[in-house]
């Protein structure tokens, strides 16, 4: 959504709020899972003494596939961002990427949360964080059942001083 914020930028102690939603076929954390959904996003822009800032929120579920167990869970994410507006190069901050240049008085929203959200994807997605897993041997969800394989991955080489052994 592009939104022209002429009015915020000339006048000091304005909000401006504002609500939007983007459809996200692919998931906009990794390639392997489809979301196939509108997610909503709200927020606002204020100018306090000229300082104009952006605060973005949004909630949501996610389905995911357990990096560990394969199992199909979703997972609730509720996040938000802010950045500070900036007309020229001349504002500086420690974290660039929270500084928004904004040309000709309009800022993309779409482009900003796509952003914001490729920058909060998760690194992992476990079920639960002590998820066990299927076994590497047999298949089986560690998580629900058990199994008499032998987790140890025996070298070759003593299996061979087994044999001759036995
Ligand atoms: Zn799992
Ligand atoms: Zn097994």
């Amino acid at each position: 959504m592009i939104l022209n914020i002429k009015d915020v930028l000339e006048s000091p102690d304005i909000r401006k709020d504002f609500e939007f939603d983007i459809f996200f076929k692919n998931s906009p954390f990794d390639d392997k899972n489809l979301l196939n959904k509108k997610i909503l996003f709200k927020g606002y822009l204020e100018n306090k003494h000229s300082l104009v800032s952006l605060y973005i929120s949004t909630n949501f579920k996610h389905p995911f596939l357990c990096d560990r167990c394969l199992c199909d869970f979703e997972e609730e994410f509720s996040l938000s961002y802010n950045h500070i507006i900036s007309k020229d190069n001349s504002y500086c901050s420690e974290d660039e990427k929270d500084v928004i240049l904004c040309e000709n008085n309009v800022i993309d929203l779409s482009d900003i949360s796509i952003s914001d959200l490729i920058m909060s994807s998760p690194f992992k997605v476990l079920c639960k964080k002590e998820c066990k897993g299927l076994c590497f041997k047999c298949g089986i969800d560690l998580n629900y059942n058990c199994c008499s394989c032998n987790k140890k991955e025996i070298d070759p080489r003593l299996q061979i001083l087994g044999q001759l052994l036995s």
